[in-house]
Formats: C-alpha cells, structure tokens, sequence
C-alpha cells in the first residue's frame, strides 16, 4: 500500500466504523479521509472529521443540522445533512468505502456506492438482505469489488481465495450462540437489554448485539452468505461455536475443509478489506491456541432460537420476503432495547408479521423499500398491542 487512496466511511462512529479509524489512524500517510458520517452524534462526528481533516462530514439526521456546524465551525470540511447527502456522498466515489450504517437506513448508500465501480467493503449486512439480488447486480454491472466485513463471510472470502466456487461442497458458518445459549426458554422470557447486549466474546453495537442474542443475526448472515457466496442456502449450515476463534469454514469437494481462525476482533477482518489483497499489521492480539484449550461445537437449538427456521424460509420464498423479515426485526429489536416489548416477542413479531401479507417481487429498489415500510407500519402496530 505505497501508494495513498481515498477513503469513505458510513457509519464513522459506530462500533465498525471507529474500529476502521483505529487502523486508519496507524497508517495515516495511506489514507486520505473523503467522507465520514453519523446519525445523530454531531460532535462525534465532528471531533473525528477534524482529527482526519476529512473533506465532508455528513449527519444523517437533518435535524441535527445545526449542531454540526457549530461542531465544525472555523474549519474548511464540508458538511451536509439527510439521506439524499448520504448518497449523494456515496457517489463522490472514495476508492475505498466503508460501508458500516446499521439497518436498511444504509442500503441507499451503500447501492451508490456500489455503482460507482470501485472497492466497497461491507459490514452493514441488513441491506444485503433486504435487497441482495439488486446489491449483487450493480456490484456486477459498475465491476465494484465488494469485500465482506462480517467475520464469518470475511473468513470464507478467505477460505476462498485460492479455491473455486464450483468445487465447494459445504460453507459452515459459525455461531457464537450469544449470551442466551444455555438460557432455557423460561429464562429467556425475562431476560433484559442490559443482560442481551453483554455478548461474551465481541464487543459491538446495540442492535446487532441483540441480534446476536436471538441467533437473529446468524439468519441474517445466512442470507447474507446465500448472495456473497452462490453454492445454494442447502448447502450453507450454522454450527454453534462457543469460543469464536473459527470464524467459518469451507469444505471443497474432496472434503478438505478450510477455516479462518483469529481473536475475536473486528479489526482483523476490517484489516484484511483494508489491505486487500495483501497483508497489513495489527495491534490485535495473537491467536493463543494453548491458553484457549479446547475448541467446542453444538448444533443450534431451532426452539429457542426461530429466528433461523424464519430466515431460511425467507430465504426459500426469495423476492422481498428477506426484506420483509428485516424490517420487522429492526422494529422488534427497537422495541425491545426500549423495553416496550419481551426478548421472546422479537422473533414472534418477526414471524407474525411474515404471516400478515406477501410483498411483490421487487423489480427495482422501490418495492424493497415498499415491502420494508409495509413491515415497519405492521411490526410498529403488533408492538403498540403488546405494549398496552
Ligand atoms: P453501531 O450502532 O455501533 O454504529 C452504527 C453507525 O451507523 C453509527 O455511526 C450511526 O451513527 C450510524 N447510523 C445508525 N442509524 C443510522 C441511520 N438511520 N442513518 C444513517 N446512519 C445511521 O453499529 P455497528 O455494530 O458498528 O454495526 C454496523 C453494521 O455492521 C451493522 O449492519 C452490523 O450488523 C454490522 N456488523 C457489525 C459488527 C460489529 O462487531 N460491530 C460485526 C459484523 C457486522
Ligand atoms: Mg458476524
């Protein structure tokens, strides 16, 4: 990497996006910071735009407007505010964007990125499943080459390079089980926000810590995996790996199997986007095989965790069903991190509302978004009654 490339990041201070800025900072003659963006922490967005002199800073929450610019007043950075600034940004065209918004409220972004042909790294895997078809589509037709963040898909990547997509028999995705694993289901029923988001091995934002506690994303990274990597859902299983040290694996057909390993941090497959396709250093610690020990892998349970059963269905019926069952979780897990609902009523309104209607084959990303507004309103008023 002798040479200084432009860089882009969604979601620039959440969990995935400042774990970016951490290597980014270790390397700062590499980079040049185009665009950073934040939902609603004006100053946090600021204070990192001044940090990497970045030339636009853009808070997706117009109504915070203001407070950005005083944040950044008497510097020369851009700022801009709104979803159309998201894209609209998105299409200055970084060499390298880092796609890391949490939710669907990141798919206009990171399509437009997308389109303008050049390296898009992905973290922000719920706009894969909403509208992975579209996504993958435009990835094809600009030549963007789109490299997964997800630890599991990144270490299949890996696993991949070098092999064939043709001679894979088998991708394994592995799941920590989150910190419900050993949870009955009667337990599960009381569980909190506080006792969900405290996920054993991995440090990372809310939602997706939530999702983690109801396998919900493990689902997610199935659709996911079902775009990225084309050998058909049958043939992608989950195992449930206590201790994540194995990221993933792929078996080949002359069932050679192999995995990805490394310390449960972001950083490491945030790396290897980064670096793609060499190598760099990380201040990340070294895989300490004696001190860990043991290695153990369960089947996942289907009873206390629907959340699989619902995603593979969604992937089976294909269309905006994935779409569908997003939103709904995004609603649900709101909900729940607000305490309006139960940890268990997640995956019950998530399957309560697949049940409701059938979306139309989306043909374009409008009918993504209308599938996933139609779940939003529906998933909004099954909370309402559970909440009175
Ligand atoms: P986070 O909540 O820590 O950060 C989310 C970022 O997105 C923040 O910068 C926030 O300001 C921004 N954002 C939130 N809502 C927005 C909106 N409506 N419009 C514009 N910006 C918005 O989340 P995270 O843990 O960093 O996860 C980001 C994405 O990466 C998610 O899709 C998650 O599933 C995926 N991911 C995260 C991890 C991890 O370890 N954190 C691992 C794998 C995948
Ligand atoms: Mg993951």
């Amino acid at each position: 990497m002798s040479q200084q490339r432009s860089i882009s990041i969604f979601g620039a201070t959440g969990s995935i996006g400042q774990s970016t800025l951490d290597l980014v900072r270790r390397n700062r003659d590499q980079w040049r910071v185009v665009a950073l963006t934040a939902h609603q922490d004006a100053a946090g967005l600021a204070a990192l735009a001044r940090e990497f002199e970045a030339k636009i800073a853009v808070i997706g929450d117009s109504a915070r407007d203001a407070d950005l610019d005083t944040a950044l007043s008497g510097t020369n950075i851009g700022r801009a505010s709104g979803e159309a600034a998201l894209v609209e940004v998105a299409r200055m065209g970084a060499d390298f964007t880092m796609a890391a918004i949490v939710g669907c409220a990141g798919l206009a972004p990171t399509m437009a990125a997308l389109e303008g042909g050049k390296t898009v790294a992905l973290a922000n895997k719920e706009s894969l499943v909403s509208a992975g078809e579209l996504m993958m589509a435009a990835a094809a037709r600009s030549g963007a080459t789109l490299l997964p963040v997800d630890s599991e898909h990144n270490a299949i990547f890996q696993c991949l390079s070098g092999g064939r997509i043709e001679d894979v028999r088998r991708i394994i995705l592995t799941a920590s089980g989150g910190p419900f694993r050993c949870h009955s289901l009667d337990d599960m029923r009381k569980v909190t926000p506080e006792q969900a988001v405290a996920h054993p091995n991995w440090s990372m934002g809310a939602k997706i810590s939530i999702d983690s506690a109801t396998m919900m994303n493990k689902g997610l990274e199935l659709i996911e995996a079902h775009h990225l990597f084309p050998v058909g859902h049958d043939a992608i299983e989950i195992i449930v790996h206590p201790q994540s040290v194995i990221h993933s694996l792929v078996e080949y057909r002359d069932r050679s199997t192999l995995a990805q390993l490394g310390s449960p941090d972001m950083r490491i497959p945030i790396a290897s986007t980064l670096a793609w396709p060499v190598r760099m250093e990380t201040p990340c610690a070294p895989l300490d095989l004696a001190t860990i020990g043991r290695l153990d892998f369960e089947a996942p349970d289907p009873v206390r965790f629907p959340a699989l059963r619902l995603t593979r269905q969604a992937i089976e019926e294909g269309g905006a069903r994935p779409a569908q069952l997003n939103a709904a979780n995004e609603i649900a897990v709101a909900a729940f991190l607000q305490k309006r609902i139960a940890f268990l009523d997640i995956a019950a309104i998530v399957e309560a509302v697949l049940d409701s209607y059938r979306p139309h084959t989306p043909k374009e990303l409008a009918d993504i978004y209308a599938a996933d507004e139609e779940a939003r309103r529906i998933a909004a008023q099954m909370v309402e009654r559970k909440a009175a």
